[in-house]
């Protein structure tokens, strides 16, 4: 069993714009914390930079490790354990939003891994060459991986009001 679907707020958007305009022509991303309300609801509280040693390229984001892990170590303690790890997000700079076999690779090897939460999720944001309007919900996309079939599985994304933004499940692999 899988995630179904991940929540987002409005301020999680407006955080994911304003990293993504800093490095325009680069990937970036991040880690995102928050809470499972339910084996298949995912509510994201608190999202990430990259941290300050995070290497940018066109078409890949190496995470700074130290401070993404201080970034966890921080918001878990800070709520009494109530808000977790629960994935990581990065863009695309393309409308390809489709995962990457890196991005395959990486969602795989942090889903086998024990100590690590049970089912990570994975978002993507796709972005546009020179990119200049505001990220809407339905440039977010969401992955799990499914052990049994061996494949990535889509993720609804919705919003506080628990508005659709996607009618469908994707198989990607
Ligand atoms: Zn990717």
């Amino acid at each position: 069993m899988g995630v179904k679907v991940v929540q987002l707020s409005p301020k999680i958007l407006t955080f994911f714009q304003e990293e993504i305009i800093r490095y325009p022509s680069a990937e970036t991303g991040g880690i995102l914390m928050g809470c499972k309300k339910s084996d298949e609801l995912i509510i994201v509280t608190h999202v990430s930079f990259p941290g300050p040693k995070a290497i940018y390229k066109r078409r890949s984001i190496t995470f700074d490790i130290d401070y993404c892990q201080h970034f966890v170590d921080k918001v878990y303690y800070e709520s009494g354990g109530a808000i977790t790890y629960i994935g990581d997000w990065h863009c695309h700079q393309s409308k390809k939003i489709k995962p990457s076999k890196t991005d395959f690779f990486t969602l795989k090897r942090e889903s086998l891994n024990p100590e690590s939460t049970e089912c990570p999720i994975m978002l993507i944001v796709g972005v546009e060459k020179n990119f200049s309007r505001i990220i809407d919900f339905k440039d977010i996309y969401g992955f799990y991986y499914d052990r049994l079939s061996d494949c990535l599985r889509e993720i609804l994304v919705i919003n506080e009001l628990g508005k659709k933004t996607q009618d469908f499940f994707v198989i990607h692999k």
